[in-house]
């Protein structure tokens, strides 16, 4: 709605400046000084391109919304995925070391004929670090996260564009499984 400069009720007049008044405050807008001229102001009614491409450039908002909400949706699994592998694997190595101090156990005093075998084993045993490359995560999160969630086409049929979840959730699984 058009509102008047003054009173923030309907506007029904137009001045040459672009004030907007109403028949109450007309006057005063006059009384500002000389060159005012005032017309009645014509109705705006919206045509139907504008009406059609308001619900639609609506529509359109709603879509990008709700890729924002499948982003942040996504990025939530992702880190609860990782927090979740990471917890399994942490327990794995925690697992091997609570063994380990058994056996250090044995270092320590007088051992039976099968530890000493047992300490023969382990003392031709060494272990070396393993760091699994963390690129091919990375190259399909950003696969992911760099795709468009929406696609553009002409009117009809609208559908969302969604990367696909499933490949990247077996990529994660594939870096975490591999100790
Ligand atoms: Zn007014
Ligand atoms: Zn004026």
């Amino acid at each position: 709605m058009d509102v008047c400069f003054r009173c923030n009720k309907r506007a029904t007049l137009e001045c040459e400046c672009s004030v907007l008044v109403c028949p109450e405050h007309v006057s005063l807008h006059l009384e500002e000084g000389k060159g005012h001229r005032i017309s009645l102001l014509e109705p705006f009614v919206m045509s139907d391109l504008q009406k059609n491409s308001s619900k639609n450039l609506l529509s359109q908002i709603k879509v990008l919304d709700q890729c924002a909400k499948t982003i942040i949706k996504t990025s939530k699994k992702i880190i609860q995925e990782t927090a979740k592998l990471a917890g399994e694997s942490l327990k794995k190595l925690q697992e091997k070391r609570i063994d380990l101090l058994n056996d250090l156990k044995m270092t320590n005093k007088r051992i039976t004929d099968e530890e000493i075998s047992k300490l023969h084993a382990i003392s031709n045993e060494v272990l070396t670090i393993e760091d699994p490359s963390l690129a091919p995560v990375q190259e399909q999160l950003q696969k992911y996260f760099q795709a468009h969630f929406y696609r553009k086409q002409a009117k009809t049929s609208v559908f969302r564009f969604q990367p696909s979840q499933k490949r990247l959730n077996s990529t994660i699984w594939i870096i975490f499984r591999r100790s």
